[in-house]
């Protein structure tokens, strides 16, 4: 109807989503009201560079967890390029896959203030920098210290539910505690159903 030619504005929020909650929504939906992003892609990492020395779960229950708390929303999807790429999930690598199916397309790459942080020491960080808009989200209040990085590259926005992490929730959850309302009830569903993040997933010798 507006007949406008603005290149498509698309949002890209990588994670382990092991499991996704409420913190990682409540930042892609802020982020996609601020800069009027077109959609946010959800991209499940394969392997971590910096979380090599940790249990993941397997991809697939990462990525449907992620599909099912996206599926409401219609700016929200899931992308499988890091998945289906394998190996070591490099920025670099995404953001030239989400570019190959979305030419022309501005990119913004929504990522924690923590995070952000330390991207110079990210493979190609330079060229990441010439290729996506770097969003920091950050804690109401919390005052990022200097990044080294070019002002015109990055935005904070501040989000509320920060205090939400996967971790916690995974603790949770081997404790026998509750995460209804720090996850979608899909993904509380999900992880009862299969068991994930129980003690007894990791001994493998209990039974339920
Ligand atoms: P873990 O505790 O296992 O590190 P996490 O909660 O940090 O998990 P990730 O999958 O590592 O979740 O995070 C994906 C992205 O979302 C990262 O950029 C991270 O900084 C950001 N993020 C994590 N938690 C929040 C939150 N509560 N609010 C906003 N962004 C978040
Ligand atoms: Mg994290």
């Amino acid at each position: 109807m507006s007949g406008s030619a603005r290149p498509l504005r698309i949002g890209i929020m990588g994670g382990t989503f092991d499991p996704i909650h409420h913190g990682h929504l409540v930042a892609a939906s802020e982020v996609q009201d601020v800069f009027k992003l077109d959609e946010v892609i959800f991209v499940p990492t394969w392997a971590q560079p910096f979380k090599k020395d940790r249990r993941v779960s397997p991809a697939e229950h990462r990525y449907l967890m992620t599909v099912i708390a996206t599926a409401s929303n219609p700016r929200f999807t899931v992308s499988r390029v890091d998945i289906d790429r394998g190996g070591t999930t490099y920025t670099i690598d995404t953001l030239h896959d989400i570019m190959a199916e979305y030419p022309g397309a501005e990119l913004y790459f929504i990522t924690g203030a923590d995070a952000l942080a330390q991207i110079l020491t990210w493979k190609d960080n330079e060229e990441i920098l010439s290729l996506a808009h770097m969003v920091g989200v950050t804690r109401p209040g919390h005052v990022l210290t200097d990044t080294g990085l070019p002002a015109d590259k990055i935005s904070l926005v501040e989000v509320p539910a920060m205090a939400i992490s996967s971790t916690d929730c995974r603790e949770r959850v081997s404790h026998g505690g509750p995460v209804w309302y720090l996850v979608p009830d899909g993904v509380v569903q999900y992880i009862r159903k299969y068991g994930l993040y129980r003690v007894a997933e990791r001994s493998a010798s209990t039974t339920s």
